[in-house]
């Protein structure tokens, strides 16, 4: 089969090769790096690099998984790999995977391939911009062309930056106004790309299973019911929007976190995550959409308003330093939270008492996805709202079980929900108890996530340490033995929280945000005295309740 015309690119000498360097933009469809490594090219070498940094089992992590990755992700990502292998088949050429640390497997490869252009999508995480830093370098210094094109967002986060004078727009209203339209054209659709060439003595392997990595599939009940891969990105894209009226009237903080059979979105967030999907793609036929109906919604509110907080957050992600931490970030407010590993440990392992928490946690781990409403449910619990563990350690918890896990996304909404950053409405706390249950107030969800409560009447089921025993008996539940006992009062915790909250916003205000490290360990003694001070005594309370 000959290349279709607008392949061809006359500048480039006959029979120089191309390595196309997959990471994320797992897609054939509006891949503007694989296009440009297509162009005039007598061969494409399209690589995938398994990244122990990333994949290499962990036996020690609190659930299967690598250390970094749950097992949910690792079979998306394998899934994803796997549906591109065979539409680049399709095409003529398929997936190369080699394994090792990514910069030494891209160098091995460009000094034993026949490569005058390495093509990759640029990635704004801060692992990427150190690991690419070094293959530019070597490419560059060994003549060989780099394309590194903006195609994993709408906007070219760095082009908003500079329309601000340097600094990330902080507001979603500044962000829109500095993006305007975007003036994006999706690239060329493939119908060949040219064959793979010879790989010397490279081991090529296939896309692996998760056996063959070494992760045993023993846990059925635990796996996601979200396939990975571009094809399924593009059905379920398809399914979305083929109801109209849906997307036109779509308002996000309308929608009920409790549905899990057909949620209340898209849940294309995994196939954004790793590119499945072009978020460019993705917006232009929203866009069509709303040229053939007589009203739409609007940002923030709207679908294309959803895809435009990820521009957002992509965007402050990128030109922040520090994003993903407090100390040394000039964004983020400088709050004493308290180390309480205990506290942690029950949120995360889905046993903090309270039902509404503990179902979304096994959402959380069982399927990698969640809507977004139950999202701010768990992380204001954890923070402000009631347990006052630092955000950190929640999100490093959704960073390694979520299926969409992003680092732009993630740390912009935890800094969102914890009150450090972007929103700052800290006496707004979300009631573990009445905020489920205003959306199922038969808690069908808490049933089917927390099956130990299954039988529980629907009157006790958001609170069934309130239960009766002759009813917590006849439901098969006793609270204490089989269901654990609230970790905390939500009543009194969340008081203690906003008094906490509205002392360590104080100190920001007085010290400009120049907040050391010996001012919160004073206002943390001082947390710590004033809980102590306090009959019943909370926290050595607390300590008895979860052990
Ligand atoms: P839809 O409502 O269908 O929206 C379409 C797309 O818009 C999403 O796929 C996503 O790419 C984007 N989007 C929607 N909401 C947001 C938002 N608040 N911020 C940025 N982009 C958004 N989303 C992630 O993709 N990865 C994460 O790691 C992540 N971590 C989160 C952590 C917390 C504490 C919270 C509160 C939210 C987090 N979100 C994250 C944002 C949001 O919850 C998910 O993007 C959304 O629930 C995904 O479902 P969907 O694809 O059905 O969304």
């Amino acid at each position: 089969m000959k290349p279709p015309l607008s392949l061809l690119n006359p500048n480039m000498p006959s029979g120089s090769g191309s390595l196309m360097w997959f990471r994320k933009g797992l897609r054939v469809h509006d891949n503007p790096a694989l296009e440009y490594a297509s162009r005039g090219s007598s061969c494409v070498y399209p690589l995938f690099v398994i990244d122990p940094h990333y994949m290499e089992l962990d036996p020690d992590a609190y659930s299967p998984g690598s250390t970094r990755a749950g097992i949910n992700r690792i079979r998306f990502l394998l899934e994803s790999l796997a549906d591109l292998d065979s539409s680049l088949k399709k095409l003529g050429s398929r997936l190369l995977v080699l394994k090792g640390e990514p910069s030494e497997v891209l160098i091995r490869c460009l000094n034993e391939w026949d490569v005058r252009k390495l093509c990759f999508e640029y990635d704004t995480d801060p692992y990427y911009q150190a690991l690419d830093d070094k293959v530019k370098n070597y490419a560059s210094a060994a003549g060989i062309e780099v394309f590194s094109p903006v195609s994993h967002t709408i906007f070219d986060p760095a082009d908003i930056i500079e329309k601000n004078g340097g600094r990330p727009p902080l507001s979603y209203q500044s962000f829109l106004k500095l993006a305007g339209e975007p003036s994006f054209s999706l690239s060329v659709e493939l119908s060949w790309t040219p064959p793979v060439g010879d790989v010397g003595r490279c081991e090529i392997l296939q896309v692996p299973t998760l056996k063959e990595l070494g992760y045993v599939e023993k846990h059925q009940d635990e796996f996601t019911p979200f396939r990975g891969g571009e094809s399924e990105a593009l059905r379920r894209l398809r399914e979305s929007l083929s109801d109209k009226e849906w997307v036109a009237n779509f308002e996000k903080p309308k929608g009920d976190p409790s549905v899990y059979i057909k949620p209340a979105t898209t849940v294309l967030s995994p196939y954004l995550k790793f590119g499945c999907l072009s978020s460019r793609y993705f917006y232009q036929c929203l866009k069509d959409v709303y040229k053939n109906v007589k009203r739409h919604t609007s940002p923030p509110v709207s679908l294309v308003g959803q895809l435009l907080w990820r521009e957002f957050f992509y965007t402050v992600a990128f030109g922040t330093p520090n994003f993903d931490k407090m100390k040394g970030n000039k964004i983020c407010k400088q709050i004493p939270w308290n180390d309480d590993d205990k506290l942690l440990a029950a949120w995360r392992a889905a046993r903090t008492g309270y039902p509404w928490i503990d179902a979304i946690m096994v959402q959380l781990r069982k399927w990698g996805w969640m809507h977004h409403l139950a999202r701010h449910s768990v992380a204001c619990f954890l923070t402000r709202g009631d347990l006052f563990v630092h955000w950190e350690k929640g999100r490093d918890i959704f960073e390694r079980l979520l299926i969409d896990s992003d680092w732009a996304i993630n740390n912009g909404n935890w800094l969102w929900q914890s009150c450090s950053s972007f929103f700052y409405q800290y006496n707004r706390i979300y009631s573990p108890i009445s905020f489920g249950r205003k959306y199922d107030p038969n808690g069908n969800y808490i049933r089917h996530f927390l099956p130990i409560l299954k039988d529980m009447p629907k009157e006790y089921i958001y609170e069934p340490w309130t239960a009766p025993l002759s009813v917590q008996t006849k439901a098969k539940c006793i609270i204490g033995r089989d269901y654990p006992k609230p970790v905390i009062s939500h009543d009194t915790a969340s008081n203690e929280c906003r008094k906490k909250m509205g002392e360590a916003y104080a100190l920001n205000q007085r010290l400009k945000g120049l907040v050391s490290e010996e001012d919160l360990r004073k206002l943390r003694r001082k947390f710590d005295e004033d809980e102590d001070k306090q009959e019943p005594k909370p926290r050595r309370q607390r300590q008895k309740l979860i052990k």
